[in-house]
């Protein structure tokens, strides 16, 4: 009998495919059995005809924004660590390259900490050893926002993440500094 109580209480065309809690009270003002709120769920969504045309209330699916590294130096993350006691040449700072799928970190002395020294490191020291990035991720800092910089991404067609100070554990080269901050305070 229970199918052919379901099939009246919710398939006939007078039943208009109510939802199992509508499908339940209807049958239960006429009818019981042991588990029928169960089975009247599962026939309800079993019901080829709800699937087809009742909308789902699930909130779409949205968009993955974890990065998939896919291949070396595909993105880069960058960083200035400074002032240090000056050394050679006047360096005083260290610009820090880091590629975002293999760890691969590379460490250039700079003079200043200014855009165009950092812009020119990366063009010669990593861009025509590596090749171009297509995702440049570095912090907000004013070297980093600078036109220099936004005009070097834009005619090699990189995509500049900036990503807020805070928190800095978003930019990997910032763990690295983290590390060479503590391995420096143990050599004082
Ligand atoms: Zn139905």
């Amino acid at each position: 009998m229970r199918e052919k109580i379901l099939k009246l209480h919710h398939d006939a065309p007078t039943a208009a495919h109510y939802g199992a809690d509508g499908t339940f009270s209807r049958i239960s003002s006429k009818y019981y059995w042991t588990g029928m709120k169960k089975f009247i769920s599962d026939y309800v969504k079993s019901c080829s005809e709800c699937i087809r045309y009742k909308a789902t209330n699930q909130e779409p699916a949205g968009l993955l924004q974890t990065p998939v590294p896919t291949q070396r130096f595909e993105s880069i993350a960058i960083d200035l660590f400074g002032p240090l006691p000056e050394a050679t040449e006047g360096m005083k700072w260290i610009f820090i390259v880091e590629d975002y799928t293999t760890k691969w970190v590379e460490l250039f002395p700079l003079k200043q900490a200014i855009a165009k020294e950092c812009a020119m490191t990366l063009l010669n020291e990593v861009f025509l050893r590596y090749g171009v990035p297509r995702r440049l991720i570095s912090d907000n800092g004013t070297q980093f926002v600078s036109a220099v910089m936004q005009q070097l991404c834009f005619v090699l067609d990189i995509n500049q993440s900036l990503i807020p100070v805070y928190p800095p554990q978003a930019n990997p080269v910032e763990r690295k500094i983290g590390f060479e901050t503590s391995f420096g305070n143990d050599d004082r």
